[in-house]
């Protein structure tokens, strides 16, 4: 049977490579929706190629521009443009859809997200910001639907592979592999004076600005504990993260008989995308690509394995998201707005480096913890602890 697939983000660099992969997987997949912000240009190549049902952008004026663009090349399959957040949700709900491929940048696809949860779809994961803000909600949904979510982050698609070494009361301690991100070294020192053009080179993955500014500061690792602890309900002190400059292991599952079991690969989101797409079958690479030879690991690259425990004191970002775990309730999602408020105003070098955990510890302190019952409960801790982001901002920091 030929699935149906929507694709939330696909101009992202993970939609970018879900569509290489489908296009790979013909006799098994078709695109249904493609959504996207708006990166017309590779939208639209995207629909030349895949011939979706349906297309979402952001706005009313993105749809026309699109509509106008796709009648002027004499575009002839029938596709259905929408826009905005109810345009995604449609998108995610379609009735050929089969599975949802979450990828849009921070808390755009949430909305969508859940309604393909509510909706039984399943759902390749790949935004972050979903199980952070709205983890309780979304797996809790999720189990009463009976909809599948798996992760195509890499290191929670590892452990989500690793898991089927041994039953769940078998595991001790999820393990979190972490690249350690440019600064690794960095003395704390060093960290004050950083700048938006440094902390924006990643040394292993490509990806978009926010999420590598978060690999800087360790933050995404803080946001994959919370990910982790609601996709593997597993407790805060169960998930470890360990510092693997290589990004060869991409995570490992500790179980009580001691074993330690680990998956390795090249650092390509295509595999855990392949995975999250075919699970729980795994296929053959041979004949995805004339690059197919890359996607193995090879001897060479493994030769060298380093680990180390991550320093909190110059990562306090990492803290503070097990603090917000812990805390419970409104607090990751309170984390996860400031976050994005300390990030923009040091990418536009209004705060230094090291201002970007003081300013969400302080939207944590004015945080409440309170329960998010609903997407609107959501909305409104996201807009309050933007609200107080923006206000320590002007008062604390200048
Ligand atoms: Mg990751």
């Amino acid at each position: 049977m030929v699935k149906g697939v929507c694709i939330l983000g696909s101009t992202g660099s993970v939609g970018r490579n879900t569509c290489r992969v489908i296009q790979s997987l013909a006799d098994r997949f078709r695109v249904i929706g493609l959504t996207a912000g708006g990166n017309l240009r590779v939208l639209n190549r995207q629909i030349h190629q895949l011939q979706p049902k349906i297309v979402s952008v952001r706005d009313l004026k993105l749809a026309r521009s699109l509509r106008e663009r796709l009648r002027m090349e004499g575009y002839r399959p029938r596709v259905k443009i929408v826009f905005g957040s109810g345009g995604m949700s449609e998108a995610a709900t379609h009735p050929q859809v089969d599975t949802v491929v979450s990828a849009s940048h921070g808390v755009t696809g949430l909305e969508a997200t859940y309604r393909a949860v509510e909706s039984g779809k399943s759902v390749a994961l790949a935004n972050k910001e979903t199980l952070v803000v709205a983890g309780e909600l979304i797996t809790r949904l999720a189990r009463k639907t009976k909809s599948d979510i798996l992760p195509v982050d890499s290191e929670h698609n590892a452990i989500h592979q690793c898991l089927r070494a041994g039953r769940r009361e078998e595991v001790r301690n999820l393990i979190l592999t972490a690249s350690g991100g440019p600064f690794l070294k960095t003395s704390r020192r060093a960290l004050e004076r950083i700048r938006p053009e440094q902390a924006l080179r990643h040394p292993t993955w490509k990806m978009g600005g926010r999420i590598t500014l978060d690999s800087a500061t360790l933050m995404n690792k803080g946001f994959e504990v919370i990910e982790a602890h609601w996709l593997f309900r597993m407790p805060s002190e169960a998930i470890q993260v360990l510092i693997h400059p290589q990004s060869i292991v991409h995570s490992m599952v500790e179980f009580k008989d001691g074993s330690l079991i680990a998956q390795m690969g090249v650092a390509d989101m295509k595999l855990p995308i392949r995975y999250a797409l075919n699970y729980p079958d795994r296929l053959s690479i041979n004949g995805v690509a004339a690059k197919g030879a890359s996607q193995l690991l090879s001897w060479e690259q493994m030769k060298r394995l380093d680990f180390e425990l991550p320093d909190l004191r110059r990562f306090p970002c990492l803290g503070l998201a097990r603090e917000a775990l812990e805390s419970g309730g409104s607090m990751p999602c309170a984390l996860n707005a400031a976050d994005e408020v300390a990030v923009e105003a040091f990418l536009k070098r209004r705060v230094k480096f090291t201002d970007i955990p003081r300013l969400i510890q302080r939207v944590l302190r004015r945080t409440s913890v309170a329960r998010l019952r609903s997407l609107a409960d959501v909305w409104d801790c996201d807009r309050e602890a933007r609200a107080y982001a923006r206000e320590s901002l002007l008062n604390d920091f200048t």
